[in-house]
């Protein structure tokens, strides 16, 4: 038996994030989605903080659950922090996540933190503290803190972003790396590509939504098996250490907004040779390119591309049932017909994930038969990809339509406040 967990999202006081993520919303979206264990996102924010004490109540030891709610669905404690400081000569801006088994831990972390920060002006509070401060406060506080760098790739805010990262965990976070057990892949990246720099096989890779709203829920997770013990944090820590995961659940790296290195405004788009080619400024405007995931793993890789490590947890791409369902009716994810397309085949089928990864393509075809064909083009990794690059989002599609030179994704660019 396995179940799937994703510990970062976020709630409805982080900067740029859906007025309607509440806890109860997300403990809905969480049972829809097929996510067994949910972070709450955003313990040091007052105002949630004070949400949570009020609308959780004790689960399985260490996890909690929405009091009365018969949704199944468990909440781990669970934050992002941006820290910024200077090493090395650069400032450094990284996010890093923290998970506590219990909410005295949250509020003996908000008590080390407060003063470093102003944690009621958003939910994910720019902290001024090293990244091996804040693991020495947390683990101060809990030895069983899980503490991960976010997204660990993008090019700001990523521990080993091309902007203010650095080229190493250990660099980052000096001797307090040995706290460090796993880290977040983001949007743009996968494990493939943790697996090609030989000095991260010590970290095991997870997959996270990192979701702004509701329907974002579960779009990256982690597949773990139940523990003989039952569910518990301690079951989910001893995995993390030992790692024993089932599976990630992944984008294709190339859909996440930051895989090539390009130009938002001057829409370049270019893989990492092209951008070499051109020294890594912009063929339009002059300027340094934003240099994306793909080049930055080139970087600083030690092994070649496609290295599978003997102990290699799977990989599984997915897209998200509102996209396929989108592309195959050439609509948007947001559009009345899609969304009812969505809510009818979840009523009939099961969860969304069941869908996306379990439920036989025959009994989807009785409800669509394109998007079941969709759905089967996602599993068998028989879909054309169009890269991100710059904060627009890559396309995947999923039935095979775009002309391999279209560089230019159709969907809407995100705002710039969205670096996640
Ligand atoms: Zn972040
Ligand atoms: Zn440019």
């Amino acid at each position: 038996m396995e179940y799937i967990a994703d510990f970062h999202i976020h709630s409805r006081h982080a900067m740029a994030c859906s007025p309607n993520i509440t806890i109860e919303g997300i403990d809905e979206a969480a049972k829809e989605k097929g996510v067994k264990v949910i972070g709450t996102g955003d313990f040091t924010h007052p105002l949630w903080v004070d949400e949570l004490k009020m609308k959780l109540e004790d689960a399985e030891p260490g996890l909690y659950k929405v009091k009365g709610s018969k949704t199944g669905t468990r909440f781990v404690l669970s934050s992002e922090v941006s820290n910024i400081f200077d090493a090395g000569g650069k400032n450094r801006r990284v996010h890093n996540c923290i998970l506590v088994p219990s909410l005295d831990d949250v509020d003996a972390i908000i008590d080390e933190v407060k003063t470093r920060g102003a944690l009621e002006s958003d939910g994910r509070p720019a902290l001024s503290m090293s990244c091996s401060e804040l693991v020495e406060k947390v683990i101060g506080v809990n030895r069983d803190a899980i503490i991960f760098p976010a997204h660990s790739w993008t090019p700001w805010f990523g521990v080993l972003g091309s902007f203010s990262g650095f080229d190493s965990i250990e660099e980052a976070y000096g001797d307090q790396a040995k706290y460090i057990y796993c880290a977040e892949t983001g949007l743009s990246a996968d494990p493939a590509m943790f697996w090609r720099l030989s000095k991260l096989d010590k970290y095991l890779p997870i997959s996270n939504s990192d979701a702004h709203s509701l329907p974002k829920i579960g779009r990256e997770a982690t597949v773990f098996e139940f523990s003989e013990d039952g569910l518990s944090y301690a079951a989910i820590l001893n995995a993390i250490k030992n790692k024993k995961l089932k599976k990630n659940i992944e984008f294709y790296p190339d859909e996440g907004k930051y895989h090539y290195d390009g130009h938002r405004n001057c829409q370049i788009s270019l893989s990492p040779k092209e951008a070499q080619k051109y020294n890594g400024r912009c063929p339009k405007c002059g300027r340094p390119l934003t240099i994306g995931v793909e080049h930055r793993v080139d970087q600083l890789a030690d092994r070649p591309e496609g290295h599978l490590p003997k102990a290699a947890i799977p990989t599984v791409h997915a897209v998200p049932l509102l996209e396929i369902i989108a592309q195959v009716k050439t609509s948007v994810v947001t559009s009345t017909a899609v969304k009812r397309a969505y809510n009818d085949m979840l009523a009939r089928l099961g969860t969304e994930f069941d869908i996306l990864l379990n439920i036989d393509p025959a009994q989807i075809a009785e409800m669509d038969a394109d998007v079941a064909k969709g759905i089967e083009n996602v599993r068998t990794e028989r879909v054309k990809l169009i890269p991100g690059y710059d904060g627009v989002f890559g396309v995947v599609d999923v039935m095979n339509k775009a002309s391999p030179d279209d560089k230019k994704p159709k969907r809407k660019q995100a705002s710039m406040s969205d670096f996640d």
